[in-house]
């Protein structure tokens, strides 16, 4: 059975840049209001430890293709490629499981 591929990406260290939103918006060549990954925005709320909580949560949609074009070529996908907070990865689930672990703020996404 072929491996199945994905995205991981860790909301710890994301810093809101939007550079994986626009970066894809150019790779899939999509007009104003559609996105192929959209950042969204949560907090900020006062945590437990009396810390301030405020994440980040860049989600890739059903338009996104892994960047087949470039993954095909050997590239890395555009969204990984140009995350200023180098806090997305590609691989194989079994590799980006490997990389999630013990990362309390992680997400992995596979296309269907
Ligand atoms: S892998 Fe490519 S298509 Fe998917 S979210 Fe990233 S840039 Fe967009
Ligand atoms: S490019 Fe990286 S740091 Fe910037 S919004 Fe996307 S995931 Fe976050």
């Amino acid at each position: 059975m072929a491996e199945k591929y994905g995205l991981l990406i860790d909301y710890e260290w994301c810093t809101g840049c939007h550079s994986c939103e626009m970066a894809c918006k150019v790779e899939l060549n999509l007009g104003e209001g559609h996105y192929g990954i959209k950042l969204f925005e949560d907090g900020p709320r006062k945590m437990p430890n009396g810390k301030w909580e405020y994440l980040y949560l860049p989600a890739p949609t059903s338009l996104c293709d892994l960047c087949a074009k470039r993954t095909e070529a050997g590239k890395l996908p555009t969204c990984v490629h140009h995350c200023q907070a180098a806090c997305m990865s590609y691989g194989t689930v079994e590799e980006l499981a490997a990389k999630a672990a013990g990362k309390p703020k992680t997400c992995i996404f596979v296309p269907c």
